[in-house]
């Protein structure tokens, strides 16, 4: 028997059929005899409508009322699951952030995970549940509603993982795994079928968006295997892990691109201390973040 997390990102819930093939995965994980902790992101494009509607009535919202709406997605989507789970006649139980405890720092929009109270869960799994828990929301020491910033799910079910020492923590997708680079782009891009920690990071942060850049740290920092996979077959996806020998062999694992860079050059700058110093405190000055220097 494994404990698996297994999260569920916003296309793979996006309406009543995807939500029931959601659930007949859970199920069957659950058949096979593990327990099962499932973290869900809100339907579709849920929270892009809600962050709009915001908009609408404010164009400056305050970020405490953000959260109080924008976590509201994931609420909708927890529920559902479990009816779903029930209708397949096995047992399932929907908590917010709050229910569970997760424990974020007061930074509204993009609080970051302090601690997760796991005795609540482990109970409910004993009990034979299967857990769902809403992705992207906590709650900060006076009660406040949090949300972990866009994309933050990936970071709950992470946190989910080390906090209950999880065997592996799934994530499923419209994709069938991370890739060499962007398929849309390159048509000879080939899905990877293990990369390291670093390597995972090294393309995250320069725009792959499979994995949020903050839940890869993460399951670097306490060693959570982590599988990419497809919602919809049941292929392995692409396993991110702790770097072993055979993976040192590759040069490249992959390519990753940014369309919004700007190139500037500054010619003629005399080799001279300081110098550098002195350019970048103007462009800092201005609020410019610099992202490569060449
Ligand atoms: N629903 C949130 C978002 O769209 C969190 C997530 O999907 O991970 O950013
Ligand atoms: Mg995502």
């Amino acid at each position: 028997m494994a404990l698996i997390v297994q999260k569920f990102g916003g296309t793979s819930v996006g309406d009543v059929e995807k939500i029931k093939r959601a659930a007949q995965r859970i199920v069957k994980t659950k058949k096979q005899g593990h327990q099962v902790i499932v973290v869900v992101s809100a339907m579709g494009k849920e929270t892009d409508r809600l962050v709009s509607l915001a908009s609408e009535i404010n164009p400056k919202p305050s970020e405490r009322e953000l959260d109080m709406l924008l976590s509201t997605g994931e609420q909708v989507s927890i529920a559902l699951l479990a009816m779903a789970i029930h209708s397949l006649g096995y047992e399932a139980k929907s908590f917010t952030g709050h229910q569970v405890r997760i424990i974020t720092d007061s930074s509204f929009t993009k609080a970051r995970i302090l601690r997760v109270d796991a005795d609540r869960i482990k109970d409910e799994l004993n009990d034979e549940q299967i857990v769902i828990v809403a992705g992207f929301q906590g709650i900060d020491e006076r009660h406040e509603i949090t949300t972990l910033g866009r994309g933050g799910s990936d970071i709950t079910a992470l946190a989910l993982a080390a906090a209950l020492d999880a065997d592996v923590c799934e994530i499923y997708t419209d994709v069938d795994g991370v890739y060499t680079t962007d398929p849309n782009i390159v048509a000879e891009a080939r899905k990877i079928n293990r990369i390291s920690y670093d390597e995972m990071l090294e393309l995250a942060s320069l725009g792959a968006k499979v994995l949020q850049i903050r839940s890869v740290e993460f399951a670097k920092k306490y060693g959570i295997t982590i599988h990419v996979r497809s919602s919809f077959h049941e292929q392995e996806g692409t396993w991110v892990l702790k770097e072993d020998a055979g993976m040192e062999e590759v040069v490249v694992r992959g390519v990753a691109y940014n369309r919004d860079e700007s190139k500037i050059t500054i010619k003629g700058v005399p080799d001279r201390p300081g110098l550098a110093a002195m350019i970048f405190t103007a462009v800092a000055k201005n609020n410019i973040v610099v992202d490569m220097i060449i």
